[in-house]
């Protein structure tokens, strides 16, 4: 039996506001536990939330960015439930009428493009935490700790449809999603520090089918490739399971990385169980057009529109045109270069930059802000092999020198000291053909006879002549031109 895997993923993207969604307390990371929890946070008697207008300027942006609808009036709704980190036996969120409604995603699995509808995005506050590891309470013993600094932080959960058919894809997503929310600057995206999170939804059913299957939510998936490990194991559970006659059950399940394995940690609640019910203590939020308007008017180009502007101002084809644009710093980087360029071999910088430039930044574990070779650099380089001062291979070299230590020189510098220049001078060049020619009378004959494999020996003999330095492109037009 053919299986299909089906994914929907539920995203907790954390807005980058300086305070909380319904207070005053700051949202910095990292501080003493419970040194930024207010009365309002934890609903004592007698406080009132105030909401955050900030938080409702990013997720416009965020409408904005994925062609969504903003709902004119959303209404924030308690979602109940008794957990530790949760102080206020509820969390404020939104339910029947989220401030984000469709929308759509765009991104790339391989060179193939691919769009995801989004259901909705809503706006909550984020509980505490449990600190259950390495806590040793006042008197030595084991217990576990509450810290509620994070309660109140402004979630927008982003919930796609489920249309997701691989692992693979649903990786591609959510990489798309992160660099969205960064490039909007809505959200930091750190995963470690937990300001971008990701629950997938993954169900099977037998090919064909049209009904979806039992679906198993998990969580605790705190970077892409474990999203990647978990779904597939989770997928490859289920199947098995159905093979050998079992049924899924609807569950949350925890994804525990050092095992690679999902287990049940709940029974999944139905959205009834949590006796929603609309917020007494908030009014709607409305959204009118002024605000919109303001919101649109200070957008940074999104990468949908620098991507179109790539490909047809500078004739780059779609996918390193998305490539480019997978953060704001890239597409910096590469428009800095073409400008040096004055708008010409946009074509070749683009690939020095999606090749070369990003294998050295992902060996060395850098961003490209800290690349150590600058776009007037790259530029200058680029230059060079357009006008066949150097070939491509040699090219490399002078990449390689720039990286390593001779970032002070530019690329003429590097290319007179090493002597990379190519052979301009057409009659040394003639001089090597004709002599590699003479001195093998059966190749020639060969590509004679028709095999081009013939033809390509005799240039790289004559390139080895030339020890590399001569314009592959001159060679072969002179060898064509003499044989023919
Ligand atoms: P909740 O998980 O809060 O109950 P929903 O029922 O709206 O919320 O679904 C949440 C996510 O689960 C969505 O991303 C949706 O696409 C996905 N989903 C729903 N049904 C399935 C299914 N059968 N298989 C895979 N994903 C699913
Ligand atoms: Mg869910």
């Amino acid at each position: 039996m053919e299986w299909e895997i089906v994914i929907g993923l539920e995203t907790h993207a954390q807005l980058s506001t300086k305070s909380k969604i319904f207070s005053a307390s700051s949202t910095a990371f990292g501080a003493e536990p419970n040194t930024q929890a207010s009365a309002i946070d934890m609903a004592l008697p007698g406080t009132l939330p105030v909401f955050n207008g900030a938080a409702a300027d990013k997720a416009i942006r965020f409408a904005l960015a994925v062609d969504a609808t903003i709902t004119p009036y959303s209404v924030f709704a308690r979602k109940n439930y008794f957990y530790p980190d949760l102080p206020k036996n509820y969390q404020t969120s939104q339910f029947d009428l989220p401030v984000v409604q469709g929308g759509k995603i765009h991104f790339f699995v391989g060179e193939t493009e691919h769009t995801v509808n989004l259901t909705r995005a809503h706006l909550e506050e984020d509980a505490g935490k449990s600190l259950h590891e390495n806590f040793t309470g006042p008197h030595g013993e084991s217990s576990t700790g509450i810290d509620l600094n994070r309660a109140g932080t402004p979630l927008l959960e982003i919930v796609s449809e489920p249309e997701m058919r691989s692992a693979a894809e649903a990786v591609a997503y959510a990489r798309a999603l992160h660099s969205l929310v960064v490039w909007l600057g809505i959200c930091d995206g750190n995963m470690q520090e937990g300001s971008f999170r990701c629950d997938a939804n993954v169900s099977v059913r037998p090919k064909g089918q049209t009904e979806l299957g039992t679906r198993c939510e998990l969580k605790n998936i705190n970077s892409f490739r474990f999203l990647e490990r978990a779904i597939n194991y989770e997928a490859r559970r289920q199947i098995e399971l159905i093979e050998d006659g079992g049924k899924v059950t609807q569950e949350t399940r925890l994804y525990d990385a050092d095992l690679d394995e999902t287990r049940s940690m709940r029974t999944k609640e139905d959205a009834n169980d949590y006796r929603y019910f609309s917020d007494p203590d908030q009014a709607p939020l409305y959204i009118g057009p002024d605000w919109i308007a303001q919101v649109k008017a200070d957008m940074p180009e999104l990468p949908a529109q620098k991507r179109a502007r790539f490909e047809s101002e500078l004739g780059l084809g779609a996918y390193d045109a998305n490539q480019l644009t997978v953060s704001r710093e890239i597409a910096t980087f590469f428009e800095n270069t073409v400008a040096a360029l004055n708008h010409q071999h946009a074509k070749l910088a683009a690939n020095w930059i999606i090749t070369d430039l990003n294998a050295v930044l992902n060996r060395e574990e850098l961003d490209i802000t800290q690349s150590k070779i600058q776009p007037q650099q790259l530029a200058k380089l680029i230059a060079r092999i357009a006008d066949n001062t150097i070939s491509n291979k040699m090219a490399r070299e002078v990449f390689a020198a720039m990286w390593d230590g001779e970032h002070e020189a530019d690329a003429d510098q590097i290319i007179e000291k090493r002597g990379l220049k190519q052979i301009s001078d057409t009659g040394a060049i003639e001089a090597m053909v004709d002599e590699v020619i003479a001195a093998n009378p059966a190749i020639v004959e060969q590509y004679r006879a028709g095999r081009d494999k013939a033809f390509n020996s005799l240039v790289g003999q004559v390139m080895k002549a030339a020890r590399g330095k001569a314009n592959p492109q001159q060679v072969t037009d002179m060898l064509k031109a003499k044989l023919d």
